[in-house]
This record gives C-alpha cells, structure tokens and sequence, in this order.
C-alpha cells in the first residue's frame, strides 16, 4: 500500500476545515481534504420537515453514551460542508468582553489569549466570504467595526417587524441578525435564495445558504492543487518516533485502509470528533493521545445553555424568513441582574412536524397546525461554562462517550422568565408557552449543535492542548481549527469566530510555507536560488 504525500491535509470539511480550504487553495500547495461524509443530496426531502425533523433522514445514525453508559443518538450529520449544510446562518462575533475573563452566575468564564482586535480583520473577511448581511450601530452589545456589514440587513417580514416595534416599545433595542445568505432583495434575480421558510436546520436545496460547501469548499476544489476524498473517515493519527510529528493519517475508506502523508496536518472535525481522534490515536510517546501532554483534550466541553421557545401570538403569524431580529439588551445583565443572562434571536419558523419532532412529549391533542400558524419562535441562548469533567472520551471499541453537567443555569431561568414576561406586552399568551420551553434537564444533551472547547487554545501548555496559533504544544505539524479551540464559549452563535479563526490560522500556515520556502532556496553566491537541506 502506498501513501499519497501533500503539503497540508484538512480533515472535515465544515466551517473550520472547508474555510482553511479556501485561504489556502490560490497558495499552489498541494492539500488535501479528507471527508467522512459524501455531498449532500439535493432532492426535495432537503425541504420536507417530516423528513428532516421526524425520519432523521440526514443525521449519521451513531450511537453516543452519556456519563451513566446510557446509549444516545447525537443530533450528528456528516457531509461535504459539515453542520454548515444545517445550520441557521446566523454569524456573530463574539462580544469584546468575550475574548476577557467573565464573572457569570455558574463561575468564571476564561479569558482567550488573544483578543477581539487580532480577531477583527478575520471577522471582516469571514463575513465577506460568507455573505453577511446586517446593519451595524442596532445591537448594544455589537464590537467594533472596521467597516460596515458587506451586505445589507436582511428586511423583518410584517410580523417581525411589529415585534420589533413591540420590543422598542418595551424599552429594548432589538436589531437585524447577521445572517450568512445569498439574498438580493432589491434585486431577487441576482440571488440564489428565495426566502423561504426552511432556513433553519434545513440543507438549502437552491444553494442560497452561506455554508461551507458552497461558500468554501466548492471554490477551492476549482484549484487543481486542492484534491477531496469523501467517505474517507480518520480513524488515527501516527507519529514519528520521537513524537514530534504527524507522519500519517490513517483512513477508512468504506471498510478499506488507506493512508496518507502530510507536511502539516489539520484536524477539524468539530468538537467531539476531533478530540476523539486525538484521543485514539495515543501512542508510546504520547500515551493519553496526540497534543494531550495537559490532559485537557476531550475535556471542558461545551454546547450553550439553550431552549427553544414557541409563544403563541393573537395573531396568525404569516412570516417565512423568521431569523431576522435579535435581542442583546440582557447579554451582560438586566436592571436586576449584575450578571449576564445571555442572548434573544428567532428561530426558523415552525410547522407541525418541527414541533412534534422537536418535542415528542409535546401534548398530543393540540392542534398542532393552529399553533404552528400562531407561533412565534424564539431561541435562547445562555453562556456554558467550561469544566473538566465535561468530556469526551473514548472507549476500547473506538466509542465516543459524552459527559455533561451544566453549571450555569441560574442565567438561563432568568432569561426565559424575562422572555415570558414580555409576552403580554408583544401580543403573545404567556400561558400558551408550552413547558417544554421551560430548560433544565430539558435540554438533550444530543442536541450537540454548539459544540466547542475540547482541544483548547492558550498560552501555557500545562492548561492548554494548542499555541496561539492553534498548533499543537507538542507536536510540530499537528493543528486544530474547529470549534475545539474556543477557551469559552460566549452566548452568540459560534461558526464566524471558528471561520474567522481558520482565517487568521491559514495566515500564520501561508507565512510557515515562505518561511520554510526562504531556508529551503537561499541565493548562492551568483545570486540565484539554490536548493539547501531546511
Ligand atoms: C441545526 C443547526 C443550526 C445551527 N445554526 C447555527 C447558526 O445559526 N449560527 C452559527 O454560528 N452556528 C450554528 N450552528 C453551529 C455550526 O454549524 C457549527 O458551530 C459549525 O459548523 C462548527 O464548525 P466545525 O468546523 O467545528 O465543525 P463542522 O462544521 O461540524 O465540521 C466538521 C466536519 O468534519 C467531518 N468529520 C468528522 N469526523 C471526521 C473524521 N473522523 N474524518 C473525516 N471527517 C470527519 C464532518 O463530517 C464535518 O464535515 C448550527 C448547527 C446546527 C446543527
Ligand atoms: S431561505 Fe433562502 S437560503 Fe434559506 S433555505 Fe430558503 S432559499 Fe435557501
């Protein structure tokens, strides 16, 4: 068996790895990207909520265990753009706050190593790449700007914008989401997307959504240097000797081996899955797993503290695109809170077979369909505090386990109750909000969708499992850039910052490749370049 050598390999192809991709491709490097998944298939099913949300139809069909070994099915997809194909395109930055230490209800929050103004100039260009629309100077809570959003807001459809004129009326200062979509609305020709009411959670069948496929991934394979293997799972890093480098990857192909070698290798699996394969791939130099010399890998999971919440409005609520306004006035606190609480936004718009799949125990009887017409939905979103003992690990037949304990909820009780105080003012039956909004042990530990924090970036490598910038402490051409790097996770969405982050490290990876380039041809005393040992 022979093994195929490039410059980079990129294992997942979501929005850490297919944006890596991208930075590099116009390089001439030769790179690799290994996918477990295959392409998403475009049928009408994309589109089908009984489909998507009651037949699990694109989800992997893995089995997980939680802390106690009880066997669940994590809310998982595999494909070519990773959970970007899914996702609801709402693209924050963190807070300028965020990247500091954070007193919250539950504990500390850490500080990040670096800070927001080495993020902005990524921020910028990760909202370019992915379409951004918004409108700077609405949100009190927004970080500062070297321009403007690409992209104008997207508009709030009638009943959004009647609640938002409700939220201001109430004293809040809500504003247009950023969200990632190839939408022209004074201009409807030129965009892919038609504003439907699949946004959230659906793959988008026109290809109007800013994910990683399309965005990312699509364009880079236009590069004859940027070659993608699908079906091509990791299943193992191995190293040198010495253990100081990634000398192969190791693959299953559907139930063939295949390897392959890498001058630098980038593991971007999301969260759980990348620390997995680190932890897999322990070996006599590195006996608890690769970039493990802390022993933080797989730990300080973390997955947001959210809840769904579906108020019932007087009025039917007509709107298609949904996720259009946001709420920030209680991110850091309320007049009664000296402490944060978190994050406001709208969800896709519900039908019944969201519902039901969302909430199976939702009280049977109910007229579905009339709720769905009436329903207003919103998303809530509290900071998860990084612990140790949350964590991924991995058994003897190769199986992820996931333990999980949530240490701040008081903040989230207080933002749902505030949630439910407006909705008198905003025409909504407060008594209508089913229980199963009400979070706590309500929240499935499944629902994986925020996962980050489990091969974290820092400064010192007793707590840390990365460098600054990404590179593994303890082994030279081993990376990480998907969201397991988040020191914490803030309350807004996280895919910008990890787009943003594979940006700033695709910078440090291309001036890596010069600097290899200067000591590999220096000018020999006629002035031309000449080959030396680097
Ligand atoms: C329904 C839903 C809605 C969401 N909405 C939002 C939103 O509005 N805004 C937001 O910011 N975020 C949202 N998210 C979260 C967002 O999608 C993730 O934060 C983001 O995709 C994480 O990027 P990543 O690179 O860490 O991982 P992923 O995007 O998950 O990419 C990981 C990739 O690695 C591949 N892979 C895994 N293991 C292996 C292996 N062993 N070998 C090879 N390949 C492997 C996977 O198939 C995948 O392609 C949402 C997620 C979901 C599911
Ligand atoms: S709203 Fe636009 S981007 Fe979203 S699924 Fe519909 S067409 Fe696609």
């Amino acid at each position: 068996m022979t093994t195929e050598h490039y410059d980079v390999i990129i294992i997942g192809t979501g929005a850490g790895g297919g944006t890596l991709a991208h930075k590099l491709a116009p390089s001439g490097k030769r790179i690799l990207l290994l996918e477990r998944g295959g392409y998403l298939p475009r049928e009408p099913e994309n589109w089908d909520s009984r489909e998507v949300f009651i037949n699990d139809r694109y989800l992997s069909g893995e089995v997980w265990y939680d802390k106690d070994g009880d066997a669940f099915k994590p809310h998982q997809q595999y494909f070519v753009g990773g959970n970007t194909k899914f996702y609801g395109a709402v693209l924050f930055r963190l807070r300028e706050r965020d990247f500091g230490e954070v007193r919250h209800y539950g504990g500390l929050s850490p500080a990040w190593p670096i800070s927001y103004r080495d993020l902005e100039p990524h921020y910028a260009e990760a909202e370019k790449l992915y379409l951004v629309h918004g409108q700077a100077g609405e949100d009190p809570t927004e970080p500062p700007r070297s321009g403007p959003f690409p992209y104008p807001q997207v508009s709030h459809e009638p009943r959004i914008q009647q609640l938002s004129d409700d939220f201001e009326k109430s004293g809040h200062r809500p504003f247009h989401l950023p969200v990632g979509v190839d939408l022209n609305e004074s201009d409807p020709e030129a965009g892919r997307c038609v504003r439907c009411d699949r946004f959230d959670g659906f793959p988008c069948l026109t290809d109007g959504k800013a994910d990683a496929h399309v965005r990312c991934v699509r364009p880079a394979l236009k590069h004859g240097n940027v070659t993608l293997v699908t079906h091509a799972k990791a299943e193992r890093l191995v190293t040198d000797s010495r253990g100081r480098s990634v000398t192969e990857v190791v693959v299953d192909r559907r139930g063939a081996r295949e390897t392959y070698s890498g001058d630098v290798v980038v593991v971007s699996c999301g969260a759980v899955n990348s620390a997995a394969l680190l932890l897999k791939s322990a070996n006599d130099q590195h006996p608890n797993g690769l970039a493990n010399a802390s022993d933080v890998v797989g730990r300080h999971y973390m997955a947001h503290i959210n809840s769904g919440v579906i108020a019932i409005s007087q009025t039917p609520n007509l709107t298609k695109f949904q996720k259009t306004l946001g709420i920030n006035d209680y991110y850091w606190g309320a007049a009664d809170s000296e402490l944060p609480l978190g994050h406001i936004q709208m969800l896709g718009k519900s039908d019944r077979n969201i519902l039901r799949g969302g909430a199976p125990w939702f009280a049977p009887g109910l007229a579905l369909d009339y709720i769905a017409k009436h329903a207003i939905d919103f998303w809530i979103t509290t900071e998860d505090l990084p612990h140790p003992a949350n964590r991924v690990t991995v058994d003897r037949r190769g199986s992820i386990h996931l333990a999980k304990t949530y240490h701040n909820l008081e903040p989230h009780k207080r933002l749902l109750a505030k949630l439910k105080g407006l909705m008198g003012p905003l025409g909504c039956h407060d008594a209508a909000i089913p229980a199963w909004s009400i979070l706590d042990q309500r929240i499935p530990l499944a629902g994986v969708a925020h996962q980050s924090g489990t091969v974290r970036f820092g400064d010192d490598p007793k707590t840390s499992a990365l460098d600054v910038n990404c590179r593994a402490h303890d082994i030279d051409n081993l990376y990480v850039v998907d969201t397991s790097f988040f020191p914490s996770s803030s309350a807004v969405n996280p895919a910008l910052t990890a787009m943003a982050n594979a940006l700033r490290v695709g910078d440090h990876l291309l001036e890596r490749f010069d600097a290899h380039l200067t000591t590999a041809f220096q000018p020999a005393s006629d002035g031309r370049l000449q080959e030396v040992d680097s």
